[in-house]
C-alpha cells in the first residue's frame, strides 16, 4: 500500500486495508468482533509480559531474568539422558552461555549454527557453567529491528487461525499513527483531578507497555473511558425522560397515607417503609418517577406497589398493575382483594378469556375513568386499552428486565413508573444496566418466616428422601416437585413428558395415599387455575410441575420442595423456585435432586446450600457466571465492555458515574466546546440507540 493510501486509514478504515490483514484475515478478525482499525486499537491483550532488556553475557548474573542475545556456536540433542535435552551454546562478544531445554528435541531442525538467538529467562551456574534452563526464545533475522518487542508486550486473545504474535505484529504498527486518530477527551485539568493519564498514550501503552506502572495507569485510563461513557449514555437518557415528558404529581397527606396503611393487617416493616418513602418523593414531583422496587420473592413488594397505587388513585388518577403471566396478574389480584375489602376503590383484572360485549364495556369504563384500578398481563394491557388519567404504571417482572417495555407504556402517556423485580441484582449490574433508574431496595422479608434447609440430594439417597417427605405429607403439609427445562429441539415437550412421566410414578408408586397434582404449561388456563386453586386450599397434597410454578404462588403452607435436576437450573432460578417455601412460619425443606461432575452447577448448587439470601445469591451468580452471561448485554442493554469488568473496577464506577452524572446535568446536550469529542464518541459509539441523534 502506497503512503497516501497509508494516510488515509482512519478508525472506520476496515481492517482488511490495515497491512498484514487482507481479506481472510479480516474475516477471522470479524469473528474476534473487529472490524475496524479502532476496533482493532481496542482489541486489548489479556495479558502483559515485560521481558528484560537484553544485557551482555558477561553481565549475567545467576538467579537474573535477563534477555540475551547471542550467535549459536553449536548444538547438540542428548536423547541417551533419562530427561532428554536440547543444548546450545550461544556466544556474543564478552562471553558464552549454555542454554538447555528438556524434553527439546522438536528444537533439533530449528536451531543451526550460525543462527542469531534471542532467549529470556532465568541464568544459573550449573558445574561452574553459565546456564539457562528452558527460556523463551527467538530465531532472530534482519526483519527483527525490535526484538526486544516479542517478548514484551501484550498477549493477545487469539483464535486457532490467527495466534497473538500475529495480531501483535498488525497492531503495533498502528501505534504510531495514535496521535493522529485518537484525541482527548476531557480538559486538562479534569484529568489531573482523576489522575488520568492521556488517552493517546494509554493506547499506546495498553499494547506496548515500557514497565508495569504505565501499564497499569494506561489500564485505569481506558477503563475509565468505557464506564464513564456508558455512564454518560444512561444519564442522557434519563435526563430526556425526565425534561421531555411530565407525569401528574401525586400528593401524599397524612392523612391519606393513614387512611392507605389501614388497609394493611399488619406494619410495614422498616424496608417497606424506605421504599415507599422513596416513592412517595418521587411521585408528588411532576418528573415521572422511574423506579425499580427489588426485592426476593415474598418480600413484600406487593404491598409496596400497592401503596402506590391507592397514592396514585387518591390523587384522582388511575393505577395500572402488570405481571407477565395471567397467573401472576390473578395473583395480584387476589391479594388485592385482601386488602381492598369494603374499599370504594373500583379495580378490575383483565383476561384473555375476558372477551366481546363484556370486555367492551370494561374498556370503555376505563377509557371514562371509571375504573381506578386494573390488573393485567403486559401483553393485554398494552394492547388496546386506553385510560382516562394512567397515573402511575407498576410493571411486575419477577426475574426479568424490560428496558423496552417501559420505553412502550411512555409513548401513550407519562405515568409515573414501578418496576419492581424478584431478582436480587448486585448493585454494580443495578447501576450499569439500570444506571437510568432510581433503585430502591427490599432487603429483610416481613418477621414470622420459617427458616428454609436447602440439601443437595444424591439419587442414591432418593428413597431416604422420598420417606422424609412423607412424613411432611402426613403431618399436612404440601410439596411442590419441579422440573427443569431441557435443551433440545423439542424442549418443551420433553419437560412435559419428564414431568408426566414423573407425576405417574410419584402419584402411583411412591406416594398413593395422597393426592399428587400435575401442573404444566400446555395446559388451558382454566384447567391450571383450577389446580392451583385446589392447592391453595389443601386439596391437593403435592403439586409435580414444569417450571410454570416459578411464577407467583403464595401458599404459605407449602413447605417442601423438591428440585428435579437442579444442576440444570441456572442460580437464579433456583432461588426463584425456591423462594416458594418458607412464606409461613414453620420450617421449610428444599431438595435438589442432582448428579454432576459440571464444576459450574456443583458450584451453584452449593451456593444454594449454603445461603438464602438473594443478594448474596445473586453476586455468586455474578461471579460464577461474569457479567457477560449474567445478562446477555444486548436484551438488558448493557454496554459491551471490552477492558473495564464492574466488579473488579467498581471504584472507578462509582467515580465514572458521578462525572457522567454531573455533567449530564450541567451540559444536558453536550453542546460545549470542551464536550464535542465526548459528544463525537458517543454518537459514534452508541448511536441513535441512546436518542443522542438529535444532540448532535
Ligand atoms: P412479594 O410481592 O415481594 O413477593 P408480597 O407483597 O406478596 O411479596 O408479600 C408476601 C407475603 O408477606 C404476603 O402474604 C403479605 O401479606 C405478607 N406481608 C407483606 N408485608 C408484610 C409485613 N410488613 N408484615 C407481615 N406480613 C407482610
Ligand atoms: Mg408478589
Amino acid at each position: 500500500m502506497d503512503a497516501g493510501a497509508k494516510n488515509k486509514q482512519d478508525l472506520n478504515t476496515p481492517v482488511q486495508y490495515v497491512k498484514g490483514v487482507g481479506p481472510s484475515r479480516a474475516q477471522t478478525f470479524a469473528q474476534l468482533g473487529v472490524q475496524t482499525v479502532g476496533d482493532l486499537l481496542e482489541y486489548y491483550p489479556r495479558d502483559w509480559v515485560f521481558a528484560p532488556t537484553p544485557v551482555k553475557i558477561a553481565q549475567l548474573q545467576p538467579n537474573e531474568t535477563v534477555s540475551v542475545i547471542g550467535l549459536v556456536e553449536s548444538t547438540d540433542y542428548q536423547s541417551y539422558r533419562r530427561t532428554p535435552l536440547f543444548e546450545a551454546m550461544v556466544s556474543d562478544d564478552t562471553g558464552t552461555c549454555r542454554i538447555v531445554w528438556f524434553h527439546g528435541g522438536y528444537l533439533r531442525n530449528q536451531f543451526q549454527p550460525g543462527q542469531v538467538l534471542m532467549v529470556s529467562g532465568k541464568a544459573t551456574i550449573y558445574k561452574h557453567q553459565l546456564q539457562m534452563t528452558n527460556p523463551k526464545f527467538m530465531v532472530l533475522d534482519e526483519s527483527h529491528t525490535r526484538p526486544d518487542l516479542y517478548f514484551s508486550g501484550g498477549v493477545y486473545p487469539a483464535s486457532a487461525r490467527l495466534g497473538s504474535g500475529q495480531i501483535k505484529r498488525i497492531i503495533v504498527p498502528l501505534l504510531d499513527r495514535v496521535d493522529d486518530w485518537v484525541g482527548e477527551l476531557y480538559e486538562k485539568d479534569i484529568l489531573k483531578k482523576l489522575h488520568l493519564i492521556g488517552r493517546q498514550d494509554a493506547f499506546r501503552w495498553i499494547h506496548m507497555p515500557p514497565d508495569e506502572d504505565k501499564l497499569a495507569k494506561a489500564k485505569r485510563r481506558l477503563k475509565y473511558d468505557e464506564l464513564f461513557l456508558m455512564q454518560l449514555g444512561l444519564a442522557l437518557r434519563r435526563y430526556r425522560v425526565q425534561r421531555f415528558s411530565a407525569a401528574i404529581p401525586c400528593a401524599c397527606s397524612d392523612e391519606m397515607d393513614s387512611r392507605i396503611r389501614k388497609r394493611f393487617p399488619f406494619l410495614l416493616t422498616e424496608d417497606q417503609n424506605d421504599c415507599i418513602a422513596e416513592i412517595v418523593r418521587d411521585m408528588g414531583r411532576t418528573e415521572p418517577m422511574n423506579r425499580l422496587l427489588q426485592g426476593d420473592v415474598g418480600s413484600g413488594k406487593t404491598v409496596v406497589a400497592l401503596y402506590a397505587a391507592l397514592l396514585a388513585v387518591g390523587n384522582g388518577t388511575q393505577a395500572a398493575i402488570m405481571a407477565p403471566t395471567e397467573i401472576l396478574a390473578s395473583q395480584h389480584f387476589i391479594s388485592m382483594e385482601r386488602y381492598l375489602k369494603n374499599s370504594q376503590v373500583k379495580r378490575v383484572l383483565i383476561t384473555g378469556g375476558l372477551t366481546g360485549k363484556k370486555r367492551r364495556e370494561l374498556l370503555e369504563q376505563i377509557r371514562q375513568g371509571d375504573i381506578d384500578i386494573v390488573v393485567g398481563t403486559v401483553a393485554l394491557l398494552q394492547k388496546d386499552i386506553e385510560f382516562r388519567k394512567l397515573g402511575l404504571a407498576v410493571i411486575d417482572e419477577q426475574h426479568k428486565f424490560g428496558v423496552h417495555q417501559r420505553a412502550e407504556l411512555r409513548k401513550e402517556s407519562t405515568p409515573h413508573c414501578l418496576v419492581m423485580t424478584a431478582t436480587p441484582i448486585p448493585r454494580t449490574l443495578a447501576m450499569t444496566a439500570f444506571g437510568d433508574l432510581d433503585v430502591s431496595i427490599i432487603k429483610h422479608a416481613p418477621p414470622g418466616r420459617g427458616a428454609i434447609v436447602t440439601r443437595w440430594v444424591d439419587r442414591c439417597h432418593q428413597q431416604q428422601a422420598y420417606d422424609f417427605i412423607r412424613e411432611r405429607l402426613k403431618v399436612k403439609k404440601q410439596a411442590y416437585f419441579v422440573y427443569p427445562r431441557i435443551s433440545s429441539v423439542e424442549e418443551g415437550d420433553n419437560e412435559i413428558k419428564a414431568a408426566t412421566n414423573d407425576w405417574k410414578k410419584l402419584s402411583q408408586k411412591v406416594f398413593p395415599e395422597f393426592n399428587v397434582a400435575l401442573l404444566h404449561g400446555q395446559m388451558p388456563s382454566t384447567e391450571k387455575q383450577q389446580i392451583m386453586t385446589d392447592f391453595r386450599k389443601g386439596r391437593i397434597d403435592a403439586l409435580v410441575s414444569t417450571v410454570v410454578i416459578e411464577v407467583g404462588v403464595d401458599v404459605p403452607n407449602a413447605t417442601i420442595m423438591v428440585i428435579e435436576g437442579a444442576d440444570r437450573f441456572g442460580l437464579a432460578q433456583l432461588h426463584q423456585l425456591r423462594g416458594r417455601i418458607g412464606r409461613g412460619e414453620s420450617k421449610s425443606y428444599c431438595l435438589l435432586f442432582a448428579e454432576t461432575e459440571n464444576d459450574a452447577a456443583r458450584a451453584r448448587l452449593d451456593v444454594m446450600t449454603r445461603t438464602t439470601d438473594g443478594f448474596e445469591i445473586a453476586e455468586q451468580d455474578l461471579r460464577i457466571r461474569g457479567p457477560g452471561e449474567f445478562f446477555s448485554a444486548r436484551q438488558h442493554g448493557l454496554p459491551d465492555l471490552k477492558i473495564a469488568n464492574i466488579i473488579d473496577d467498581y471504584q472507578l464506577l462509582v467515580m465514572a458515574r458521578k462525572q457522567a452524572f454531573e455533567m449530564a446535568s450541567a451540559d444536558p446536550m453536550l453542546t460545549r466546546e470542551a464536550h464535542r469529542p465526548i459528544r463525537q464518541t458517543l454518537l459514534a459509539r452508541f448511536g441513535d440507540s441512546l436518542g443522542l441523534a438529535d444532540i448532535a
